[in-house]
């Protein structure tokens, strides 16, 4: 099943962005995760927020959308075990005497499989824009367990971004106020659409259409049993 992922852009003036900026309360929510201190794209860092995006003056928040309806109408053909994903890993592997559902499953398949694409995506658009840099969604999991928690440096410290969250910004604040829109989420059943929320830090305003077309492309497979 390949679906189509629709992308959303809403440029913000960075002193716009940093009214959904709650790092107490966010940070707070980071440190019941799993994998607060054990990423190095988690906190808690050795930097603050204000200094890592002290190079930039603009915010383009990229949302993506896709819609869970043909997800919903070919659930029966989908299995767990064609779904594995490494937050799928790292979610069981905290918690192994969990039940995962169908549902829950495709969700994290779903969240990883974007945010891996949307990080490559981000990655190769700082090389084409002067500085930028880009806040990809959730945390890095490139290798199957963090080096930090070898205590070792990062295998791909150029690769290695932060999240808005990870950086102390209310995500859900910045889906209201850019989209207008509110998540909500019911355990068992698909929403009604999948988003993850980025961002494209930029020195100079950027060209929306430009932007669209470097994020072109990014669908979300699911194969089926
Ligand atoms: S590349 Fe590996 S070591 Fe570096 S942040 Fe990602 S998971 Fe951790």
């Amino acid at each position: 099943m390949k679906l189509p992922v629709k992308v959303r852009l809403k440029q913000l003036k960075k002193a716009t962005l940093f009214e959904a900026y709650k790092n107490e309360e966010v940070l707070g929510y980071c440190q019941r995760c799993n994998n607060y201190g054990k990423n190095f794209s988690c906190p808690d860092f050795m930097f603050d927020t204000t200094s890592y995006l002290e190079p930039y003056n603009y915010a383009t928040i990229i949302m993506t959308e896709i819609d869970t309806q043909p997800i919903k109408a070919q659930i029966d053909k989908l299995e767990i075990a064609n779904l594995s994903s490494r937050v799928f890993n790292n979610y069981i592997k905290e918690k192994p005497d969990e039940v995962v559902d169908i549902s829950s499953a495709i969700s994290m398949y779903a969240f990883n499989d974007i945010k891996d694409q949307m990080t490559d995506k981000l990655i190769e658009i700082e090389k084409d824009i002067d500085n930028t840099v880009g806040l990809p969604p959730g945390s890095c999991t490139k290798c199957i367990t963090c080096l930090k928690q070898q205590g070792q440096p990062c295998i791909y410290p150029e690769t290695l971004r932060y999240s808005l969250e990870a950086l102390g910004f209310m995500v859900s604040d910045i889906y209201k106020q850019c989209f207008d829109l509110g998540l909500g989420w019911t355990k068992g059943e698909l929403p009604v659409a999948f988003y993850s929320c980025s961002a494209l830090m930029t020195k100079e305003k950027i060209n929306e259409t430009m932007l669209l077309d470097k994020l072109h492309g990014i669908v979300l497979n699911i194969n089926e049993a």
